[in-house]
């Protein structure tokens, strides 16, 4: 039993040399937007809860003026269109996530009486985050790995913050800036699974 999991263990840490690319696309009203201040305002901070979550490296790049891609009316359309219509325009691969990121959110979809602030393909690898709130893009980046509405939750810091994938933002919670325990192991185990094929 003791030599199964130190062996399970090793295998783990033997291939966690794979990384993951996430791609964000900003949408073109955000060509005053640098992408040094999207990584510092929205990126870091996820990066940095990454590194307690994985061993596996992550590389961020950001692409812009795309046609059909860079430029999908959002606003004018249902947040599901806008995610079909990226998931038909940029190519997939299994160590890669994709994401539009957008000014504004999407609006609401039918029988919604909320806005939608981002939402994420049932399956691996796409998603659409608006930068509306500073937790968008972590809680569908955490969708796409895995984490769950039902295993997020609230903690302390020491005021009640949200984690990344709770399903009500409310704004008097802060961010706890992190998944939740379960949300972590979640990830974790789906990473391992993607990336060590
Ligand atoms: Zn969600």
């Amino acid at each position: 039993m003791t030599f199964a999991l130190f062996a399970c263990t090793h295998l783990g840490q033997a291939m966690a040399a794979s990384s993951l690319v996430v791609k964000l696309y900003p949408h073109d009203e955000l060509a005053d937007t640098s992408n040094d201040q999207l990584r510092k305002d929205y990126v870091q901070p996820w990066l940095d809860e990454m590194r307690k979550v994985t061993n596996h490296s992550i590389e961020v790049i950001f692409q812009r003026n795309i046609a059909g891609v860079t430029d999908i009316p959002y606003q004018q359309i249902a947040p599901t269109e806008t995610l079909a219509t990226f998931r038909h325009a940029v190519p997939a691969s299994y160590s890669e996530m994709s994401v539009l990121l957008t000014k504004n959110d999407f609006g609401k979809d039918d029988g919604s009486s909320r806005a939608v602030a981002g939402l994420a393909s049932p399956t691996w690898p796409y998603a659409i985050a608006s930068l509306v709130t500073y937790t968008a893009l972590a809680h569908e980046l955490g969708h796409l790995m895995k984490a769950t509405h039902e295993a997020a939750e609230l903690r302390f810091n020491p005021w009640v913050c949200e984690t990344y994938v709770y399903p009500e933002r409310m704004p008097l919670r802060s961010n706890c800036y992190r998944y939740s325990d379960e949300n972590r192991t979640r990830i974790a185990r789906h990473l391992d699974f993607v990336l060590n094929q």
